[in-house]
């Protein structure tokens, strides 16, 4: 018996990566370390199958080493699903950098981590998440061709999140239609937690729209700003109390867990975040057993990755925003499907995603 709970132990400490909770059959992860400028980036490559690793990168100051790589396992794993599920040829992969990046992003440091990025001989391409501008991108741009987000000005898409904020307004009017019978938002009462590059976009789409619009972030400037901008509500409460008919969760992940699903009162929830389910299974089923119909999040926040692959593939911008609508039908596809088989929305996503690698699998190998 003894014996056993030390293997056990020994194996925690001796498997850091493919013993984590997140790791999902990840075919690479790097950690990159440079003492100088002080950069501590982890980038994870999930999956390959349709093309190279493509995922934004994050800097972010977390609580721990684990922390970050955690969410550089999950982010790159959402990615994988993202582009297969918008049928695109790319794999999934995604980056963070430990920092804060308001106090510890340099350009020496973004230099050497396009350096790192460089090494990967394009198997991993980068672009901005959160704590990134497409400034941060023309930066490793200048040490490595494989990074996309970069600005207008340099030949690249600019800034894809407008892009993002578009495709999450087009799969929340989906999921309106789904359950409310109708995708008009004029007079639905929303609530958007996090008004970042996303978040700001997507307040004023629904604005245009006649939407009753409450705002909630931790940075105050941000919410007067975006508040007198656009004339609508701070939310001072917490969020998930919130007495609205959808909600958006455009901050960071992992909002909808044990402590918040119960409160959540609103019947529809489409926003921006990624990994929004803490527990994609359990929560996945819990939202649906409460009739709240989930938009998966790495369905309708395609908008992003749609924009970036423009600059490999040199679509323009007419075909982006074609592309991005059509997040409409697949949403509304995929909400239909979950509800003729009994599965969660998120399940329903994943299985046609998952069938898209397995078919190019099958086909590369004969
Ligand atoms: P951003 O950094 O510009 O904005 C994030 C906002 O969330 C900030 O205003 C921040 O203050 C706020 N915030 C952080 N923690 C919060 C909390 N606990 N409660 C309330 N507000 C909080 O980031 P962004 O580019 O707008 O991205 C937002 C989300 O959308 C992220 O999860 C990102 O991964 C995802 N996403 C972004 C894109 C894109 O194109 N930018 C594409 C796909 C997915």
């Amino acid at each position: 018996m003894q014996v056993d709970v030390l293997a056990a132990d020994d194996l925690k400490k001796t498997a850091p990566v493919f013993g984590q909770l997140s790791f999902d059959n990840h075919e690479q992860v790097v950690f990159c370390n440079d003492k100088d400028t002080g950069l501590k980036a982890i980038i994870g490559i999930h999956n390959t199958v349709l093309g190279p690793a493509l995922g934004g990168t994050r800097m972010w100051n977390y609580n721990s080493e684990w922390d970050a790589l955690n969410d550089a396992l999950r982010l790159s794993r959402g990615m994988t699903f993202k582009s297969a599920i918008t049928g695109l040829n790319l794999g999934g992969g995604k980056a963070v950098i430990i920092g804060d990046a308001k106090t510890q992003k340099t350009p020496e440091l973004m230099r050497k981590f396009g350096e790192f990025v460089h090494s990967l001989s394009g198997k991993y391409i980068t672009a901005e998440d959160v704590g990134m501008d497409t400034e941060d991108m023309d930066i490793v741009r200048e040490v490595t061709p494989y990074v996309t987000g970069i600005s207008e000005s340099k030949g690249g898409a600019g800034n894809p999140s407008p892009i993002t904020a578009y495709g999450v307004f087009m799969g929340m009017k989906a999921a309106a239609k789904h359950k409310f019978g109708s995708d008009d938002l004029d007079g639905r009462k929303i609530l958007v937690q996090g008004i970042g590059h996303v978040g700001e976009a997507l307040v004023e789409h629904l604005t245009n729209e006649g939407a009753i619009v409450f705002i909630s972030d931790i940075n105050p400037t941000r919410l007067e700003e975006v508040s007198s901008k656009y004339g609508v509500t701070i939310y001072t409460e917490d969020p998930y109390d919130a007495e609205v008919d959808i909600y958006a969760p455009c901050a960071l992940g992992a909002t909808i867990n044990n402590e918040t699903i119960h409160r959540i009162k609103a019947k529809v929830i489409a926003g921006a975040a990624n990994n929004q389910l803490q527990d994609e299974n359990a929560h996945g089923l819990l939202l649906q057993e409460r009739g709240i119909v989930y938009a998966p999040d790495f369905l309708i926040n395609a908008g992003g990755i749609i924009n970036v692959y423009a600059e490999l593939e040199g679509y323009g911008k007419q075909e982006i925003i074609r592309k991005t609508e059509n997040i409409y039908n697949t949403t509304l596809e995929i909400l239909k499907t979950a509800q003729a088989q009994s599965i969660t929305t998120h399940h329903a996503a994943l299985k046609i995603a998952q069938q898209r690698i397995d078919d190019r699998k099958r086909e590369n190998l004969n």
